[in-house]
Order: C-alpha cells, then structure tokens, then sequence
C-alpha cells in the first residue's frame, strides 16, 4: 500500500475548486467547493509519512495526521474517521476556518518545494463522508453516572467538553446567554468561512446524545454563579472574550461608527431570518456605502468581506503594520483581496470627520521599527503624511479582552492572570475555586477554535478526574464511618 504514498513529486497541491469571485461575491455561502473522492484520496496520497509529522507537532490537538491521510489514500475511509475524532471533537470546523498556513500546513516538511499537503480538506473530507454514510452518532455512554455538570458558554471550548463529558456519562446542562448554541461559531464568524449548518447539526446530536442546553441564560444574571455552582458537582466556565477594544480619537461620537462584533452578529442574525432592527434601519448594512474597517485581524477579514457581500460602494482596511505582519490568516487576506477589498498598509486613523455622521477618515501614514520586547516590529508615524478616505461606515476591528469575570460572577475569589484571563492548574484547568474549571478564549484571551477544542477537552478530562476522586473519598469516608 505504499506506492500509494509519497506522489508529492508527481501531484501537484490542489485546495478543492473555490468558487469564482464574482459569483461568490454575491452570497454568503461557503467559498470552496467539497473534494470529490478521487481528489480526496489523490491528495492524501501526496503526503510522504515522515518519521517526525511536523504537521502534528503543530496541530494545537497533535492530531495523528499522517495516518488518517495513510488510511484515506487507501480508500480506508471510516478508518480514517476513527483517527480523525479520536483526538478532534469538531475536525469538520478545524478543516474549513484553522489557519492552516500558520499551523499544520505550514510546517509540512514537503512545504518549501512542493507545496504542503491539504491537509484541512482531507479532514473536512474525511467528516463530510462520514455524516453522508452515517458513521457520526450522538453519545450512547456504556452506563449513566449520577453526577452533573454545568457548563457556561456554549462556543467550541464549552461544547467540546460536552460532548467528552457526555459520552463519558455525565449529566451535562451548558447554559448560554444567546437563543441559539455556538457561540462565535454562530454569530461571529461567517458562513462564507462556515455555514451555519455545520455548527447546527453538532449541536443537534449534541441534544440527541442527551445534553441540556439552557438558552437565553445569562448567568450572573439569569442565575447566580454561586447557586449555579450548588446545583452541579461542577462546573466549567467557558464564556470567551468580548469586552471590544476601542481607540478614542477626534470624531469618535459621529453616527455611523461600529464595532467589527456587533456589525457581524447583525449580519448572521440577518443571514439565520432573525428581525435586526439596527439593520434593517440601514444602519448596520453596508449597502452602497464607502467602507473602511480598522483592524487585520480575523474579525477585520470577515468585516471586510461581509460588506463585499452586501454590495458595499467600496471596501479598505486601515491596518497599522504591513501585510507580513497581519495577525489574522494569510490566506483570508488572499480572499480579501480577491474579492475587491482594498488594503492601506501601514496606514493608522488619526480622526474619524464628518458633520453628525462619519463621512471621512483621516489617516496616517507609518513605518516599521526595530522589534519590540515582544518581537514584533514597533512602528512610527511619518509626518506630514496624512490622507483622507471617504467613509460611509467606519468598523472597528481591534481585538477583544476579558470581561470582569469576578464582578460579573460576584466572585472575587476567582483568580485572574495579569491579562485579566482566568487562572486555571494547567494539569486539570481547575480555577481558584474548588470544582469550577475553564477553558477556551476566556483562560488564553482570544484565540483560535482549534484551541478552544483542545482546552475543552483537556477540561473534561480534569473534571473527571476531580469526581472520579470525590467519588472515591466519599466511598472511603463512608467505608471508614461503618
Ligand atoms: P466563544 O465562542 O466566544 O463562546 C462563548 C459563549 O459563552 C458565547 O456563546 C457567549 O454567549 C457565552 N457566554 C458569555 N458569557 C456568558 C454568561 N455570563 N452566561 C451564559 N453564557 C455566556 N478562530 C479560528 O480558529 N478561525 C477563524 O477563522 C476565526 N475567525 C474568527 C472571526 C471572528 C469575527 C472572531 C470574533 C473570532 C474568530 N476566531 C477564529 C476565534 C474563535 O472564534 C474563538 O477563539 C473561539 O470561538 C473561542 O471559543 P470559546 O468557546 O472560548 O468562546
Ligand atoms: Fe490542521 Fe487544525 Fe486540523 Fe490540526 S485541527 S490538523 S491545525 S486543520
Ligand atoms: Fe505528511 Fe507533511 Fe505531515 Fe510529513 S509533515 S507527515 S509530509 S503531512
């Protein structure tokens, strides 16, 4: 079966087929198309099995990516399934939005010469066989266990570890302050980037599996974090980051000046047929208006390219450093640029103008310096070199922080991390607070999903270990009571 390896010489790295621009310039569906099962196997093939997978290295959940593209270029595919969940509770939602090029991908050993493995589109295609042909189902466990747990946030960390938790056999209610589960997954990010089903049909066999969600369940608010905390035997906190970075500067109060989060939920509240009234006022549609959004990270791109899709006049990025230096992916700001969006590098706002409503930003121009304490390039501005962009909309895309989590829980024994983020036991996750856990954005800041997945994994893997103890020390205890 080797010869069926190893063809990185003689097959050419292929992503599946991507629809072309102007089509998918016009709607929010996904922008690749599926493999189909020959260019499936035929790139899985390409892969040359190295003695040290670097891709797994790099892979945030060390999947065992060599064999699962073994398994497929042999035809092995629910094999390769197998492989694939074994370590990934989502590998569907990694393939279609991980940044490859910075993680797997980019490290292939056959990378420089020839063009990494796709590895992403395998996993994709490998799940995607495996819903079609039925092998995904929801959690059966071998036997019911009394305790339960609560989970707060239903994003990818909070719904990793009910999924583990529950197929482990434990009674699972995971509460969320929105009306539907998912958390960015569902009002973050794109379908362009991932349909909404895809999230929906876990959550569905999630529920069939035997997890309760509460929606519309803010707690802290709803409920207490401390009656929460009295109804479970424990609980794992997995709430994210939203607190939006924001920058002051003339012209800041004008009309017409959004944040890159509300701006994208409105639009994937739009996309699910919800009612959005700041939408539907024009106010958050970029429809024939002069975009500029300010940011390039990940939520900057998917600014960018939903106000391509809502038939923006004209769409740039304002971002401070240079292309090289983007923190978002790579390849989303390939996609970008594919679709019209119009890049100023090195380029900082110095004041938003306009008489009431935004209609200009006022911008500086600036250079890149030697790296700073945290390796990053420090940047100047240059003077006298300031320009004006028309702008209908102005999106704020600066990134996120933490939340006052012990306020809002009314907890001030909950311990934080000099970033604000929750301190957890990096064995367990275990926070300050005897059997209260965390994982995803809200212990790492804000990240990517793949690591959401990992720490709640790694977070249901503490959880039961902490009640298999309790367990085992009340049974003592009684033991030692007759
Ligand atoms: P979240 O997904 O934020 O979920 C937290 C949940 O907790 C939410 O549903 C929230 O409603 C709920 N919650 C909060 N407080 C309470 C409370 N008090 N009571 C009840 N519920 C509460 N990552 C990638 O890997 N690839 C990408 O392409 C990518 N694109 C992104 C695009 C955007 C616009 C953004 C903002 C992020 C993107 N990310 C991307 C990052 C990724 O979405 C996050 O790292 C990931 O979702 C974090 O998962 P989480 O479960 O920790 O938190
Ligand atoms: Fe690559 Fe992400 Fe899949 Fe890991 S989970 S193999 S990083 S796509
Ligand atoms: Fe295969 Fe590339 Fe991983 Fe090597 S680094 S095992 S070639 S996918």
């Amino acid at each position: 079966m080797v010869e069926k390896l190893l063809k990185f010489v003689s097959v050419e790295r292929h992503t599946p087929e991507k629809r072309a621009v102007a089509e998918r310039r016009d709607d929010f569906g996904e922008i690749y198309r599926d493999f189909d099962p020959d260019n499936g196997a035929e790139q899985a093939a390409r892969c040359s099995q190295c003695g040290i997978p670097f891709c797994q290295v790099h892979c945030p959940l060390h999947n065992n990516i060599p064999d699962w593209l073994m398994l497929t270029a042999q035809g092995r595919l629910e094999e390769a399934y197998e492989v694939v969940a074994a370590t990934n509770t989502f590998p569907e939602v990694c393939g279609r939005i991980c940044p490859q090029d910075r993680l797997c991908e980019g490290n292939c050993v056959i990378e420089k010469g020839f063009g990494g493995v796709t590895i992403g589109a395998v996993e994709n295609y490998i799940v995607e066989t495996a819903f079609e042909r039925g092998w995904i189902k929801p959690a059966r466990p071998r036997r019911e266990l009394a305790s339960s747990v609560g989970i707060v946030g239903g994003g990818p960390a909070g719904l990793a570890a009910a999924d583990r938790l529950r197929r482990m056999g434990y009674q699972v209610a995971l509460y969320d302050r929105y009306d539907r589960i998912g958390g960015l997954l569902i009002y973050g990010i794109p379908n362009f980037k991932l349909d909404k089903f895809v999230v929906e049909r876990r959550v569905a066999l999630l529920e069939e599996g035997g997890v309760v969600f509460h929606k519309d369940f803010e707690v802290g608010r709803r409920e207490s974090f401390e009656s929460l905390r009295a109804r479970h035997d424990a609980l794992l906190i997995a709430t994210g980051v939203y607190d939006a970075r924001d920058m002051t500067m003339p012209g800041s109060g004008l009309a017409n000046i959004a944040q890159g989060l509300d701006y994208l939920i409105a639009s994937n509240r739009k996309g699910l047929g919800d009612r959005v009234p700041a939408f539907d006022s024009g106010a958050l549609d970029a429809r024939d208006k002069h975009v500029v959004v300010i940011g390039g990270g990940d939520t900057g791109m998917d600014c960018v390219r939903t106000a391509v899709r809502q038939g923006a006049g004209s769409v740039t990025c304002l971002y401070r450093r240079d292309r090289d230096n983007m923190p978002g992916s790579r390849r989303e700001v390939s996609h970008a640029m594919e679709e019209g969006v119009h890049f100023e590098w090195l380029a900082a706002p110095e004041a938003l103008l306009g008489d009431g409503v935004v209609d200009r930003v006022k911008a500086l121009r600036m250079r890149l310096g030697a790296p700073a304490t945290d390796g990053r390039q420090s940047i100047r501005p240059i003077a006298e070199s300031s320009f004006t962009l028309p702008c209908d909309l102005a999106i704020k895309a600066l990134g996120f922080d933490p939340e006052d989590l012990p306020a809002a829980f009314d907890s001030p024994t909950l311990k934080l991390t000099r970033h604000g983020t929750l301190k957890v036991a990096s064995h367990s996750m275990m926070t300050s607070l005897d059997g209260v856990f965390a994982a995803g954005d809200i212990t790492r800041g804000a990240d990517l999903v793949v690591w959401a997945i990992k720490e709640g994994r790694d977070a249901a893997d503490g959880i039961d270990a902490y009640l298999r103890g309790k367990t085992a020390n009340r049974g003592a205890a009684m033991a030692a009571a007759e």
